[in-house]
């Protein structure tokens, strides 16, 4: 067959001589030593945890190296773009202070770029066309039906599904039937004509999972697709050679892939970039593990860690405890550090799957939290409202001293210990909600029946004036009035003598207050709040209208 010939039907017009490609992207003028990553997301618009954790580890290695780090967009596949995924994928990551290089809206040097595999088409075709003139690609023009209709016998038989061997019906067409088909204007797709045994087994040296074995491929995958497209399989080899990566990061679900770009590279004359797949993320379900899904898991959404107001360092804290088997002693070590101090380490990612577990998450956040400064906390809250809370939450923050004292106290700041009741954003300022907005419910309190006299006798005996220890002074006697013990140990002595403690009347008195049974320095809330509105609250407490 004339495979000159037919590359120039099938892909007409001159291109430029390969070599002139490795001229055009040279390599990278980079200290030894120095990796050149990529994060290399499809334009989906979702971008979940995996990606994260891929885009950690790549940045962390680029970084560390002194090499880059570069934002592809693998957007061959039309059917699965979304608007504005681009920029989500971009503002996913910078929240996580990711910083890329390179790529694909970021600026920085053009040189390897465009970034967006549409806008490379020529290249792919060019290379596509050099494998059809070396009899290493051939036009197939299998109906969709066909290929169906293929899989399903394939199914019936048991037999691995898909365009190899023996089912490769248009690897074998003659001239003369391509030419026919072509002449009848009949629509093609170009494959690769596969040399792959899967009798042959590959040894791979995986950047973290150490040697494993693959099996030769032997599918004659589409590298162009019928409007001229090449899949991502074929675009990504090609990029990641020119783009000069050297080092491709990604989730274990591309392992399966693995055998076709092996081959796609060998085809292509390329030298590979090294390649490390991460472990699956799993969820401890009931007794069993399994990996987190789109559907059951909202936290395997980066969005969701957006949307509850998660701090960003501490779901990096969590995310790097659980890449780097040496992370939490580092850490341990170096609570106020840097993170990108820590000297990440490919060869110490986990080879196998990764417990994801939103509690110690949550318990990390916690512990984050409870080292900000009021002003930082602040900062932090006021952010995220802007983005995500109610009307009113953003209001809350039209008064800044006020909501310095508030966080001041809740989170312990000046007191002997710091309070860690901050989780994310979104439950803080759940829980600093009733120092902006009168309570809607009560909360119940033991001391119920007496809660007239009790909140009477207050709202007769406040003053704002009265510092802490002339406050709890009338709070006794308010309790000795109404048959409380005013001393804990008395009432611990003789229980029976009483109806309940002080401890119940402050109880009362607090519920009135914030609608809550449980909260900070009852005092410093009134301090806060004011006279008038303390007043106010417990007269609405009370029934009474204001
Ligand atoms: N475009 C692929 C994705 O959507 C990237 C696969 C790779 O990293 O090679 O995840």
């Amino acid at each position: 067959m004339d495979y000159h010939a037919l590359a120039e039907r099938l892909l007409p017009g001159t291109y430029p001589p390969l070599e002139s490609y490795e001229t055009m992207y040279p390599p990278r003028d980079l200290p030894k030593g120095a990796e050149v990553t990529r994060l290399a997301p499809s334009p989906t618009g979702f971008i979940h945890l995996g990606n994260l954790f891929a885009a950690i580890a790549n940045e962390r290695v680029a970084h560390r190296s002194g090499g880059i780090l570069y934002l592809r967009i693998e957007d061959t596949d039309l059917k699965r773009k979304v608007d504005g995924a681009v920029e989500a994928v971009k503002s996913a990551l910078r929240y996580f202070d990711i910083t890329f290089d390179e790529g694909a809206e970021i600026g920085g040097d053009e040189t390897y770029g465009p970034w967006y595999q549409r806008r490379r088409a020529d290249i792919y075709r060019a290379f596509v066309k050099h494998l059809i003139e070396e009899g290493r690609a051939y036009p197939c023009f299998c109906t969709e039906e066909e290929l169906t209709a293929l899989r399903e016998e394939q199914t019936a038989k048991k037999e691995i599904t898909g365009y190899y061997g023996k089912y490769a019906k248009c690897r074998n067409l003659t001239e003369e039937e391509i030419y026919k088909n072509l002449d009848a204007g009949k629509p093609f797709v170009i494959r690769l004509k596969s040399l792959g045994d899967p009798g042959n087994k590959i040894k791979f040296r995986d950047a973290i999972k150490g040697e494993i074995t693959v099996t030769e491929n032997d599918q004659d995958v589409v590298i162009l697709k019928s409007d001229g497209i090449p899949t991502y399989h074929f675009a990504h080899a090609i990029d990641d050679h020119f783009m000069r990566t050297t080092l491709v990061i990604r989730g274990e679900e591309w392992l399966a892939s693995l055998p076709i770009h092996l081959e796609l590279f060998d085809a292509l004359g390329f030298e590979r970039p090294r390649y490390g797949h991460n472990c699956s993320l799993m969820k401890q379900d009931g007794e069993t593990r399994r990996k987190l899904s789109k559907r059951k898991d909202p936290e395997l959404s980066l969005e969701f860690y957006r949307e509850e107001g998660y701090y960003a360092r501490a779901v990096k804290v969590y995310i790097l405890t659980l890449l780097n088997s040496n992370f939490e002693e580092w850490y341990l070590k170096n609570p106020d550090a840097d993170l990108n101090e820590f000297p990440f380490k490919v060869e110490k990612m986990s080879k196998s799957g990764a417990l994801f577990d939103l509690d110690k998450l949550n318990d990390i956040s916690k512990n984050e939290l409870s080292k900000l400064s009021a002003e930082e906390m602040c900062a932090f809250l006021s952010d995220w409202a802007q983005e995500y809370g109610t009307e009113a939450q953003k209001g809350y923050f039209s008064d800044r001293e006020k909501m310095l004292r508030v966080l001041t106290l809740c989170m312990g700041i000046g007191g002997k210990k710091r309070r860690k009741d901050f989780t994310t954003a979104s439950q803080a300022m759940e829980f600093i909600r009733f120092f902006f907005e009168r309570p809607a419910e009560y909360e119940a309190s033991r001391a119920e029946a007496d809660r007239k006299p009790i909140l009477e006798g207050f709202l007769k005996s406040y003053r704002r004036e009265d510092d802490a220890q002339a406050w709890f002074s009338k709070v006794k006697e308010i309790a000795a009035e109404n048959g409380y013990a005013a001393e804990m140990k008395d009432y611990k002595a003789t229980p029976e003598n009483y109806k309940g403690s002080v401890a119940d009347v402050a109880e009362i008195l607090r519920v009135a207050t914030t609608g809550r049974a449980n909260t900070p320095d009852l005092w410093s809330i009134q301090q806060i709040l004011g006279e008038e509105e303390t007043r106010a609250r417990l007269r609405l407490a009370l029934g009474q209208t204001l």
